[in-house]
Formats: structure tokens, sequence, C-alpha cells
């Protein structure tokens, strides 16, 4: 892992056990995505190589949710769909966290209709909201690195598990570098 290389021989490190487990969670941070719309094209994309959510620990997709600690919806919810993203929430083992992606997952977006939730919080705790339609993948990032941040900082678990969303909100005024990004390879 290079840690080794960087110990001298029969070196020896301590640490906290707390920040080992709050190291280990952030770094294993396994998404359950729920994507109905447009904005599961932009996580998809999120995910390739490009982007390489890998780097964060998070290049395996969760499809069951016992085994996923990030719910991240992304696209607007019927009503119908609800009760299934509700039982998906409360499969999850705790701690788990929420992000909601794009205005149609946090707003209900241009559907103002009788059919789509008007913001999946009003029916699950969310916390992190992405603004956007769609957000590009640089602010889903952020918005996972925002949880990251806070998972370093958190103390133990209290007992039962349970904790409050944090309802953060990436900055809609977030500028992304311009992609793609100019390649210098070869030049001087
Ligand atoms: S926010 Fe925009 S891109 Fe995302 S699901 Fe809604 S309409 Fe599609």
């Amino acid at each position: 892992m290079g840690i080794e290389a960087a110990l001298p021989v029969d070196g020896f490190m301590t640490t906290q056990l707390q920040r080992v487990i709050n190291w280990a969670r952030r770094s294993s941070l396994w998404p359950m995505p729920f994507a109905t719309a447009c904005c599961g094209i932009e996580l998809m994309a999120t995910a390739s190589s490009r982007y390489d959510m890998a780097r964060f620990g998070m290049e395996r997709m969760s499809f069951t949710p016992r085994q996923a600690d990030l719910l991240i919806v992304a696209g607007r919810v019927a009503i119908k769909a609800m009760p299934v993203l509700q039982r998906i929430y409360l499969q999850m083992s705790e701690p788990k966290w929420v992000i909601s992606m794009g205005a149609c997952a946090s707003t209900g977006g241009v559907f103002d209709t009788y059919a789509v939730v008007q913001g999946c919080d009003q029916f699950i705790p969310v916390d992190v909201y992405v603004p956007g339609c769609p957000p590009r993948p640089e602010q889903l990032l952020e918005g996972i690195m925002a949880i990251q941040r806070h998972i370093d900082q958190e103390g133990m678990p209290p007992i039962g598990g349970k904790r409050v969303p944090l309802g953060l909100s990436v900055a809609p005024s977030l500028s992304p570098r311009p992609q793609p990004v100019p390649l210098t390879v070869g030049l001087n």
C-alpha cells in the first residue's frame, strides 16, 4: 500500500481507533444508485474513466441495499416508485447517507404534476443536495467529498447507529473546469 515504504525498518505507527474507523468508512462508501431519468446518465459518467469514482473507493456500485452506504437518488421519482425507494433506504444498514442528485430528485424539477414526488426529502432523509439539470459529474463528486469530509470529522457512531441528516447543499455557482482539459503531453 506504500505505507510500509514510508516507515523505517521495524518502525510502528500510532493513531486513534476513531480515525482509522472514519478513514475506512469514508474510503469505501459503496453507492446504491437509484437512477430513474437523465441524471442517471451523469451518474454513470461519474463512474467512467474520465471522472473515476474508484479514486474514492466507490467503484463498487451496490445493487443490494444491505451492502450499500450511500443512496444516490438521480432523477425524478414517481409517486408509485416512492415505496420502493423507501424500502431500499430502510434496507440499508446504518450508518448510511443519501444524496439527492438534480433538480427533479430535490424538488420535482419541471415536473410539477401529481404523479411526481416534489422532493424526495419529503419521504427519506437527505444529506446532500446536488443542484443542476443535470448536475455535472464534478458537482456530484463535490457532494460525495462533502460527505467524506463529514465522516472524517465525525466521532464514533452513536449507539444504535442513528444520526440526523446533514442537509448540505453544493453551491449552484460551482463552476467546473471546461472539459476536455487541454492536453500538454509531448510539448516542451
Ligand atoms: S434534473 Fe434535469 S437532467 Fe435530472 S432527471 Fe430532472 S430533467 Fe433530467
